[in-house]
């Protein structure tokens, strides 16, 4: 059987089994394009539909239940029903929706995440689209530059995403773009444009670019060349900051001028921030007759303010992220076992609890390595696996919420057993 083959078959047992969403599917397109208003959902010929979450499980319209490994794109690291989480969603309804002023709920929280993630000062989104936007606006203000330099590969929101070049709606930034883990090619360009250079921004382990860490040297490169030209550095550890205790770069032991937040923090509300150094983020003191504005309706929206800080506070506590990230570790070092037992051109990149499996043999360390990954197997895999009742990004992204415990861990490597036994003989080193 080849690829193409198995795939067909794959899309005509997922379609046969599917009449419902296929139905919604058909009502969605006539209201919104292609029927999708998020276009990392979509998937060919149609996405799943879901109808309701508990747990770690999600039910789809047509009544299959999955194993939920696909986290809300490690958003959802509470799980679907945390009874904490309702209570704190529960305590903001009875006070109010919406005040229209500043209240106490956000103080609280601020002093939470600014003492979690080491930022002096901080600012909240609603989203993490906004607080990159915002991150890189408050770098050309300080700075008085003009450009910027993300990674190719790099994502930081809808409007700021580098694969290919920069996407065709990103907004309109003066961008010059770096290399990823290649420090003599960045280094070069750090120098080629330091004058005009405000800001350099990446993810210390790119997310949607593959779960692809950043090598410690790298970025301490990136840390000596902005700190000697005064450059503002950001990370945007959107995603990554679940990753150790104080966020990613505390694991690095490199402290950016800027960092970004986003996804879980927010308790499953909407949810962005950005913070850091005291004299970049006072710009916005609206106290100050220079103040730069900072607009945003729901920036203080009591349902985040509060479920984000009964979550990080309460729940994914220092040592509740430590233990999740060692599931994590166990479960890929597991994964690529499996797959080196079978010799499968198969293997799974990243950090502690967030994993991306790639159909591809060899170093996965860049984002062109991650390129290389035939898109047909990756899509094959993801509904192999839908039809065993897991749930995984079709890109092969995964991230494990707390309710994800062994049991599922082991149902995911028996699941990719299977799949690599039947097809085996596609799963082989391209030349
Ligand atoms: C998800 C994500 C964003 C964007 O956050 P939104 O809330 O979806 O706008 C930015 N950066 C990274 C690294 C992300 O993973």
């Amino acid at each position: 059987m080849t690829i193409d083959e198995a795939l067909n078959d794959a899309i005509a047992n997922f379609v046969a089994r599917r009449p419902k969403t296929a139905a919604l599917h058909e009502r969605a397109k006539a209201v919104m394009p292609g029927g999708n208003t998020r276009t990392v959902l979509y998937s060919a010929p149609f996405p799943i539909r879901a109808e309701r979450a508990e747990g770690s499980t999600i039910w789809d319209v047509d009544g299959h239940s999955y194993l939920d490994l696909v986290g809300e794109y490690s958003a959802g690291i509470y799980g679907h029903s945390n009874p904490r989480i309702h209570k704190a969603v529960a305590e903001a309804l009875a006070q109010g929706l919406n005040l229209g002023a500043h209240h106490a709920r956000e103080v609280v929280f601020a002093e939470a995440v600014t003492k979690r993630f080491d930022l002096d000062l901080i600012r909240f989104t609603n989203s993490g689209t906004e607080a990159n936007m915002m991150a890189l606006a408050a770098a050309r203000c300080f700075t008085k530059r003009k450009k910027i330099m993300p990674m190719e590969g790099g994502y930081h929101g809808g409007t700021l995403y580098f694969s290919h070049g920069a996407s065709p709606v990103n907004a309109p930034f003066d961008c010059v773009l770096a290399r990823f883990n290649d420090i003599e090619k960045t280094r070069t360009l750090i120098v080629q444009h330091a004058d005009d250079l405000a800001a350099v921004i990446l993810e210390p382990m790119l997310g949607g670019g593959g779960c692809l860490p950043a090598t410690p040297e790298f970025l301490a490169m990136l840390r000596e060349e902005t700190a000697k030209r005064g450059i503002v550095l950001i990370f945007d550890e959107v995603m990554s900051s679940r990753l150790h205790p104080k966020g990613l770069s505390a694991q690095y032991r490199i402290q950016p001028d800027l960092k970004t937040l986003g996804k879980y923090i927010g308790g499953g509300m909407s949810f962005g921030a950005f913070g850091g150094k005291r004299v970049i983020m006072e710009q916005f003191d609206p106290s100050r007759p220079d103040a730069l504005p900072h607009a945003g309706t729901f920036n203080n929206n009591t349902l985040t303010m509060t479920a984000g800080h009964a979550g990080l506070t309460e729940i994914f506590t220092a040592e509740a992220c430590v233990a999740l990230n060692e599931r994590g570790e166990t479960l890929r070092h597991a994964i690529n076992d499996l797959c080196m037992g079978y010799q499968a051109a198969l293997q799974a990149t990243g950090m502690g609890s967030m994993i991306t499996l790639h159909p591809i043999a060899g170093p996965v360390v860049k984002p062109e390595d991650a390129e290389r990954a035939d898109k047909r197997l990756k899509r094959l895999l993801y509904l192999d696996l839908l039809d065993q009742g897991i749930y995984i990004a079709e890109r092969g992204f995964m991230a494990l919420s707390l309710v994800v415990g062994t049991p599922d861990t082991q149902r995911l490597l028996g699941a990719l057993e299977s799949f690599i036994k039947r097809y085996r003989h596609l799963l082989v080193a391209s030349a």
